[in-house]
């Protein structure tokens, strides 16, 4: 079976799809086979400043556009992703490897944020403060101004989905540079919002070398805010960027998830839970559940579930029917998971599945670390991608101690029948969302952050909609 790709990636620049026409260009691979499928053009400086001046333009129009218009432009824009649902799904397999299901829950809850900030945007209330009489003092909400956005390529269609909705619902203009792995499936996204009347320069879309992309954004007047998901250090390098301009930020950067499995749990449910959760996406998720901490008395049992179902994965192309997992997205991956799992086990780990790079394409198999001690590299970084590593714990603190030791503080899950358990893990864990008995924390109504180093400022729910806006307050004699 064949799927057609994408011949035609372009540019979206004050309204106009702009192709090669003697621009550079990148390859776009397919990481299922490792071939070349397209080539991608770069934005040139030219184009740059013509999309900053558009965003400009733009955005001194919408932000006047009644919230109203501006709501039934972003359902239709819903509506339209839902509709290409499929088609979405399937440049999204074909560039960034996750089998189809996975690719199509992607679309559909990138099509969820913008139905919720459609609403949203509504309650962006201020206050009338109390003065006396004849007197009016008022706090009232304005969008921050053109915003640069910059999403990684790991959920590239949902992860953008999540900076467009809010900030486009605010009353902000957008320049937006998802990842230049997964250019079709986020400029399937850009034609939704196109279609459904966005106007032209309000909302745009470039690719490129990231660093001169976001050198040329950040360091112009015209962006008032930097919002960006991706890596620790990427982070920090756009943090210095936006310090010269003092720029409002957004860093939405990586985890490193703790999982505290308690002796009381049914542990064949749990399992059935845990093992799909952390082989989703080829573990290449900010909040993928990634050092399981077990208590003593199953922890062996434990280990013979989760390596019995890992390696009863089918791993494969994610266009055929019933893989469950796909390749890693880029070759970047293999080749750092190989080096962390060689540390992990020249450092005393015990390799129970996986732990390889195969076949053609960027496949890596599922893996599972038991007894990992905290100074292996990979106890410490983000493996980002399908390994799980494991350490059993006597007790409550010891085990909370273990979850907190790391820098990062994203998302951390705890499993467990006892409620007082529950509400002191949920306590004390340092981290921005904590799942309970459930790995469902990343929806449009809700706040998703990190804590420490994996960033701050949140994205989804109110405080979403409120990262876009700015306070004035007015006062009147
Ligand atoms: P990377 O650090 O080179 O890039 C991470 C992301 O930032 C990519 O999307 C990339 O396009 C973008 N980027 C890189 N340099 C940039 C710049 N100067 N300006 C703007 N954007 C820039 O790493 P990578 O190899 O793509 O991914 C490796 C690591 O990144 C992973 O191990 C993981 O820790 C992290 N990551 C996190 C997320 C997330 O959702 N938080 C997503 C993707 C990657």
């Amino acid at each position: 079976m064949t799927h057609a790709y994408a011949p035609d990636l372009a540019l979206f620049i004050n309204g106009s799809w702009r192709m090669g026409e003697g621009r550079e260009a990148l390859a776009v691979l397919n990481p299922a086979t490792g071939a070349a499928i397209a080539d991608l053009p770069v934005a040139s400086a030219a184009d740059l400043e013509e999309a900053l001046a558009a965003a400009e333009a733009g955005f001194a129009h919408w932000r006047y556009v009644d919230v109203e218009t501006r709501g039934a432009i972003l359902r239709k824009a819903a509506d339209l992703i839902r509709e290409r649902a499929d088609t979405i799904a399937t440049l999204l397999t074909i560039e960034q490897g996750k089998p189809l299901p996975e690719a199509r829950g992607e679309v559909v809850g990138a099509a969820s944020m913008f139905d919720f900030y459609a609403e949203e945007a509504k309650r962006a209330y201020g206050r009338v403060l109390v003065r006396p009489s004849g007197q009016r003092a008022m706090v009232i909400k304005q969008p921050v101004g053109p915003v640069a956005v910059f999403t990684p390529w790991n959920f590239p269609v949902y992860l953008l989905a999540k900076k467009l909705a809010p900030a486009l619902a605010a009353g902000c203009s957008v320049i937006a540079k998802p990842a230049e792995e997964c250019p079709a499936s986020t400029s399937a996204l850009m034609k939704c919002l196109v279609d459904a009347g966005v106007p032209a320069n309000v909302c745009q879309l470039v690719y490129g070398v990231p660093d001169v992309i976001s050198r040329a954004l950040i360091g112009s007047p015209v962006i008032r805010k930097v919002s960006f998901t991706g890596s620790t250090a990427v982070g920090k390098h756009l943090m210095r960027l936006a310090a010269d301009g003092v720029k409002r930020i957004t860093m939405e950067l990586g985890g490193h998830a703790p999982v505290l499995v308690f002796d009381d749990v049914d542990l064949g449910k749990t399992l059935d839970i845990l093992v799909p959760q952390k082989f989703r996406n080829a573990g290449q998720v900010c909040v993928s559940p990634t050092r399981f901490y077990v208590q003593e008395g199953i922890y062996e049992a434990f280990l013979e579930g989760f390596r019995a179902r890992t390696a009863a994965l089918k791993v494969g192309n994610g266009l055929e029917a019933g893989v469950q997992m796909g390749p890693l997205a880029n070759p970047r991956r293999p080749a750092a998971l190989t080096s962390l799992i060689d540390d992990a086990t020249q450092r005393g780990g015990k390799l129970l599945a996986g732990g390889s790079a195969y076949n053609e394409g960027f496949f890596f198999q599922p893996t599972l670390i038991a007894d990992v001690p905290n100074a292996a590299d990979i106890m410490n970084t983000e493996p980002f991608g399908p390994v799980a590593v494991t350490r059993s714990f006597a007790t409550l603190d010891e085990a909370i101690a273990q979850a907190n030791r790391v820098p990062f503080g994203l998302a951390a899950f705890a499993f467990t029948d006892s409620l007082r358990t529950a509400n002191l893990v949920g306590d004390a864990l340092e981290a921005g969302m904590v799942g309970i008995n459930s790995f469902a924390i990343s929806v449009a109504d809700a706040p998703f952050g990190g804590v420490k180093e994996s960033g701050f400022g949140s994205e989804g729910g109110p405080e979403g909609l409120e990262s876009y806006l700015v306070t004035k307050a007015i006062h009147q004699a």
